[in-house]
Parts: C-alpha cells; sequence; structure tokens
C-alpha cells in the first residue's frame, strides 16, 4: 500500500499543477475570447474533451521524452566543437544570450515546421493540429505527441548545441525561457482576438499571423511562431492587408476520437475528404512531392 502511495504521489501532484495552470490559461484567455472575438464561437465546442487530454499530454510527456534527446545534444556538441566557442557564448551577458536562443530557437522551430507540412510521413501527425475548424487558445495544445516532440526539438536542438543552453544549472534558466514564452505566445497566437498590431505585426507572431498559417487556401505560409520576419527571409510570409482566412482546417478527414486521433498516424496517411478515383491515384504517386505540398494545408 505505501509503495502505491509513494508511485501515486508525484502523479497526483503533477495532475493538480496541470489542473491549475489550466484554470490560470482558461481564466486569462476566456474572457478575453468572449470580448474580443474575432469570430462569433462557443466556448463549448466540439472536441473540447480531446483538447483538454491534448493539454494534459502537452504537460506531462515533453519533459519526459525530449530531456534524454538534449543531454545527448549537449554532450555531443562539446565533443566536436572546440571549448573557446562555448566560453564566448557563456560570456555574453544574460539578456542578450536569451534573445540570442529565442531568435535561434524560432529559426529552427521554422525549419522542423516546414518539414512537419512538407514531408508525407510528418504530416501525418501534424495534420491533427490543423484539424481545428476554429481557432482558440486551446487548439495550441491540440497535438500529436509526436508533432509536440519533433516540434520542440527542432526549436531546442540548436539552442543546445550553440551552447545557449545547458541540462542543468544556471544555463537551463535560457531554455526555460524559450518553454515558457513559447508556450504562452502559443496560446496569445491561437487565440480568438480581433486585436491589430500595425507596423510591429511582421516584427512579433500575432493571432492574424498565425491565422493565415491554419488556412485551408492558400496553404504553406507563416511557420515561425515568434518573429515573422523570419518567414520574410525565407520567403514564406503571407498576411493580405484587411483580410481574413475564409476557412481553416484540411483537406482531409480527420476522426473525432481521441484514440484514432493518436494511433491513426502511425498507420498510414490521412485520408483525402473526397473519395479519388483510383486512375488519379496512382498519376498523384507520381508526383508525391506536389501532392505532399497540397495536402499540408
Ligand atoms: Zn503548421
Ligand atoms: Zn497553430
Amino acid at each position: 500500500m505505501h509503495d502505491l502511495l509513494t508511485w501515486f504521489y508525484p502523479l497526483l501532484l503533477d495532475l493538480t499543477r496541470v489542473g491549475i495552470w489550466f484554470v490560470a490559461v482558461c481564466v486569462i484567455f476566456i474572457p478575453l475570447e468572449r470580448i474580443f472575438a474575432a469570430r462569433k464561437q462557443k466556448v463549448l465546442r466540439k472536441q473540447l474533451g480531446n483538447d483538454c487530454a491534448y493539454f494534459v499530454m502537452s504537460w506531462i510527456l515533453p519533459p519526459v521524452l525530449m530531456a534524454p534527446v538534449l543531454a545527448l545534444v549537449y554532450w555531443v556538441s562539446r565533443g566536436l566543437i572546440p571549448e573557446a566557442f562555448f566560453a564566448a557564448v557563456a560570456a555574453i551577458p544574460f539578456w542578450q544570450r536569451a534573445i540570442l536562443a529565442l531568435i535561434l530557437g524560432d529559426v529552427g522551430y521554422y525549419w522542423g515546421h516546414r518539414a512537419l507540412h512538407t514531408v508525407p510521413l510528418l504530416w501525418r501527425f501534424h495534420s491533427v493540429h490543423h484539424s481545428a475548424e476554429e481557432l482558440d487558445f486551446l487548439i495550441d495544445l491540440r497535438m500529436h505527441p509526436v508533432d509536440m516532440l519533433f516540434g520542440r526539438l527542432s526549436g531546442l536542438i540548436p539552442v543546445y548545441a550553440l551552447g545557449l543552453g545547458a541540462p542543468t544549472g544556471v544555463g537551463s534558466l535560457v531554455p526555460a525561457l524559450i518553454a515558457i514564452t513559447g508556450t504562452l505566445w502559443g496560446f496569445f497566437i491561437h487565440a480568438n482576438l480581433r486585436f491589430r498590431y500595425g507596423p510591429v505585426e511582421w516584427l512579433f507572431g500575432t493571432p492574424p499571423f498565425h491565422r493565415w498559417h491554419h488556412a485551408l487556401r492558400p496553404a504553406n505560409q507563416n511557420y515561425a511562431a515568434l518573429w515573422p520576419w523570419i518567414d520574410m527571409i525565407f520567403g514564406t510570409y503571407y498576411a493580405p492587408k484587411g483580410e481574413s482566412p475564409a476557412a481553416y482546417g484540411i483537406d482531409s478527414v480527420m476522426p473525432e476520437e481521441l484514440s484514432a486521433q493518436l494511433l491513426d498516424p502511425f498507420l498510414g496517411p490521412v485520408r483525402p475528404a473526397v473519395a479519388v478515383p483510383a486512375a488519379s491515384v496512382a498519376s498523384a504517386s507520381a508526383t508525391a512531392g506536389v501532392a505532399a505540398d497540397e495536402r499540408a494545408v
């Protein structure tokens, strides 16, 4: 009995913490989305139960799954890059190092996110996030664990490899700052808020910028989370003035059951929304690259 309690207690503590975090986020965003809604939407909407489950997963899984990978990246990079480089990085004042890490982390995330859209195998997992037909703050964490792991690692690996973060000690403050900023910013850019941000919209990621990322048409733009100018540099920035997307979602069928959303990506590609004749399936396989881009909405 005592052993069972020792095992159960940390889990209970974790679930209590995630519960408090969930309530705090809801207390901030639900009133904001009611008062400043960009579109009229219900709070109690479709798939809310699934999104709560994804919220809990996002709290428990990343630390467990990412820690060994990041520790490995840290030690391998120490073996490959001369010590003088890390000494120079460590000498940079904390806030400059933190800003550098936020930029480098978003460049890494940009390319990881772009791969999640353009590599068919990765799109199977990322399409769960894009299946949302209405956007609100909770959609931020509607993410298959493989997608979550891949996206977060693509941001954190360059930060760890170049000595801007360390698994323990003072160096761990920078990755912690990235994790906190990324999480809060993620809720913000998915929120159903009608604010516009004028001339700084190209500088900081905002809800209007990320809404175009979720647009059904056109597809494959605005991959950065924090800094839209990264999309400008790599030619994927899209934010027409005074317009917003006509619809969000994907051209495929996403099952509503949580178990299917979690298991189906391992079994095969997402099914197209309209049945495709056999002849066009054959010709589509010859142009797989184009097909992948078209699917990635
Ligand atoms: Zn995406
Ligand atoms: Zn999103």
